[in-house]
C-alpha cells in the first residue's frame, strides 16, 4: 500500500478472497500519472496462480452453502444498492484516483464516469430476483418450464479508457444474476478497480465474490481464457485482441462476449442546426480526449453547409485547451501513455502523408509544465474514405472529416467501415433521420445528439465492434444460461 500525503490511499495489491495480496511471483508494474510522468505505485502484476486462487475463490462463492448463495436476490441487491450509494458519496475519492492514473479530467472521473457506475449499480440492483424463467405448456401430461441460472464464475478484462465504469458494466449485471467475478483491469489503470474492491468489500459483498487482478494482459487475458473454473469470458477492448481471445476460447468453447472498438460516423446534413452539430461534433471526438470507444471520430458533412459546419467546429476546437486534469475546469486532459500518445501522433503524421488538411490542432500541447502527454484537438478536413485515419481507430483527440451529397452517399460513407458500435445523424427532417438509423449498420445511433448513455438503454456493436451488450436487459443473456425443465406429470 502506497500512501501519498493528502492524497487518497493508493491500493496496488492483488484483491482476491476479501484481501489485499501480492502477487505469488511477487511480480509488480509500475503505473504513473500521464499528466505529471510520475510514478503513482507499484502494482501488483498477477500471473497464473493468482488468476487460479482468485478462480477457486470465486467457486466457493458458488456452491451450496456459501454466504453468496444463501443470500436472498434481494439481499444481493441491497449490497449493490448500498455500494452505489458509496460510490456516489466518495465520488471525489476515486474519482482522484481515476484522474492520476488515467489522464482524464476530474470533471469527468468525479462528476460523469463514477456517478455513472453508481447508476448501473442502481439500476440492475433492481433486476436482482428479477431474471425469471417461464412456463411453456407444450402438452397434457407434461409441465414444462425454464429456469435463468447464473453462468458462474465471470472472467472479465476492461480497458483503460472508463477504467471504473467500464468494470463496473460489467460486475453490476453478473452479480444482480447471482455470478461470482474475477475482472482484470487495463494495466495503464488499475487503481480505481482496487478502490472500488475496498468499497465493495466494506459495503457487505462476501469475500471472493468479486475478484480484482492486475496484471499483463496476454499474461493475465490467456490464463482466464484457459481456465477451467472460469465459465465466461466478459471482454471490453480492442478488435485485435477481442478476436485473439475467441480464437484461444475456442478450446475451451467457453462462453465470450465482446465489445470491441468503432470508427463511428457522425453525420451531419443541411437541414441542422449547425450551431448545435457543431457542439455535438466536439463532444462526439473530444470527449474523453477521444479514448472514446464510440467517439465520432468521423464527421460526415454534406456537401452544401461545409464551409459552414467547418468554421464553427474549428472555431470551437481552437478554445478546447488542454489543462491539467485535476483543475475542476480542464474539458481536455493527457492521453493515458507515452505509447498512446505515439501512437494518436504517428496517425497525424499517417493523415498529412494521405493528404487529408490540418486544419486544427495537429501536434502536441504543452500546459505549461513541459510534461505530460497532451495533443491539440486535431481536425482534418478532405478526408477520402479510403484513407487509413478514416478506416483505423486512432483512439484520441483526432477528427476526419469527410463530404457526402445526399443521404444515400451519407449512408454509404457512414457504412464504410469493418466497425459498427455508434453512429449519430443531424437533421431537422424526422423521415429522413428515421430512414438513415435504419439504414446505419451500428450498435447506437443517436439523433441530433451524441454520447449519451443510460443504464437502462443497452450498448454494443455491430459488425467487427463485437457482440453481446452491457447496459439493459439485453446484458442480463450475457450472464445467465436457460435451463428447460421437462417434468412428466
Ligand atoms: P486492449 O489493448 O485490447 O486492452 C483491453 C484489455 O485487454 C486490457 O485489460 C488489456 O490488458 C487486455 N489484454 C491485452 N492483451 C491481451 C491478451 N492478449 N489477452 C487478453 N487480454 C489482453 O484495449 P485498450 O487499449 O485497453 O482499450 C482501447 C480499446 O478498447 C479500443 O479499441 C476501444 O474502442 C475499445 N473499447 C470498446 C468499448 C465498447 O464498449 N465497445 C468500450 C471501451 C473501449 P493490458 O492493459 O495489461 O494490456
Amino acid at each position: 500500500m502506497t500512501t501519498i500525503s493528502a492524497e487518497p490511499t493508493i491500493l496496488s495489491k492483488l484483491f482476491i478472497n476479501g484481501d489485499f495480496v501480492d502477487a505469488r511471483s511477487g511480480e509488480t508494474f509500475a503505473t504513473s500519472n500521464p499528466a505529471t510522468e510520475e510514478k503513482i505505485a507499484d502494482v501488483a502484476s498477477a500471473g497464473a496462480e493468482d488468476v487460479d486462487l482468485a478462480a477457486r475463490a470465486a467457486r466457493a462463492q458458488l456452491e451450496p452453502g456459501s454466504e453468496w448463495q444463501k443470500m436472498k436476490p434481494r439481499d444481493r441487491a441491497k449490497v449493490m444498492w448500498k455500494l452505489a450509494d458509496m460510490l456516489s458519496s466518495r465520488a471525489a475519492e476515486i474519482g482522484r484516483i481515476e484522474t492520476l492514473d488515467n489522464g482524464k479530467p476530474i470533471f469527468e472521473s468525479q462528476f460523469v464516469d463514477t456517478p455513472a457506475a453508481a447508476e448501473c449499480l442502481y439500476y440492475f440492483a433492481g433486476w436482482s430476483g428479477k431474471v425469471t424463467g417461464e412456463t411453456i405448456p407444450i402438452q397434457e401430461g407434461a409441465f414444462t418450464y425454464t429456469l435463468r441460472e447464473p453462468v458462474g464464475v465471470v472472467g472479465a478484462i476492461t480497458p483503460w479508457n472508463f477504467p471504473l465504469m467500464l468494470a463496473v458494466w460489467k460486475i453490476a449485471p453478473a452479480l444482480a444474476c447471482g455470478n461470482t467475478v474475477v475482472i482484470k483491469p487495463a494495466s495503464n489503470t488499475s487503481l480505481s478497480l482496487l478502490k472500488f474492491a475496498e468499497y465493495a468489500r466494506e459495503c457487505g459483498l462476501p469475500a471472493g465474490v468479486l475478484n480484482v487482478i492486475p496484471g499483463r494482459g496476454s499474461v493475465v487475458g490467456n490464463a482466464m481464457v484457459d481456465h477451467p473454473g472460469i465459465d465466461a469470458i466478459a471482454f471490453t477492448g480492442s478488435t485485435a485482441v477481442g478476436r485473439g481471445l475467441m480464437e484461444r476460447a475456442a478450446k475451451t468453447l467457453k462462453k465470450v462476449t465482446l465489445e470491441l472498438g468503432g470508427k463511428s460516423p457522425n453525420v451531419v446534413f443541411a437541414d441542422a442546426d449547425l450551431e448545435a452539430a457543431a457542439r455535438g461534433a466536439l463532444n462526439a471526438i473530444f470527449y474523453g480526449k477521444g479514448e472514446v470507444c464510440a467517439a465520432g471520430s468521423r464527421l460526415l458533412v454534406e456537401d452544401s453547409v461545409h464551409d459552414e459546419l467547418m468554421a464553427k467546429v474549428i472555431d470551437r476546437a481552437g478554445k478546447m485547451v488542454a489543462g491539467d486534469p485535476l483543475h475542476p475546469k480542464t474539458r481536455l486532459g493527457a492521453i493515458v501513455s507515452r505509447e498512446q500518445m505515439d501512437n494518436v501522433m504517428k496517425y497525424i503524421e499517417v493523415g498529412k502523408a494521405e493528404g487529408a488538411k490540418v486544419v486544427a490542432g495537429g501536434e502536441r500541447a504543452d500546459i505549461g509544465t513541459g510534461k505530460g502527454y497532451f495533443v491539440k484537438p486535431t481536425i482534418f478536413d478532405d478526408v477520402d474514405t479510403s484513407m487509413r485515419i478514416a478506416r483505423e481507430e486512432i483512439f484520441g483527440p483526432v477528427l476526419a472529416t469527410i463530404r457526402f451529397k445526399d443521404a444515400d452517399d451519407a449512408v454509404a460513407k457512414a457504412n464504410a467501415t469493418v466497425y459498427g458500435l455508434a453512429a449519430a445523424v443531424w437533421t431537422r427532417d424526422i423521415s429522413k433521420a428515421h430512414r438513415v438509423v435504419r439504414a446505419i449498420k451500428a450498435g447506437t445511433v443517436w439523433v441530433n445528439s451524441y454520447n449519451l448513455y443510460d443504464p437502462a438503454l443497452p450498448f454494443g456493436g455491430f459488425k467487427e465492434s463485437g457482440f453481446g451488450r452491457d447496459q439493459g436487459r439485453d446484458a442480463l443473456e450475457k450472464y445467465t444460461q436457460t435451463k428447460s425443465v421437462w417434468v412428466s406429470l
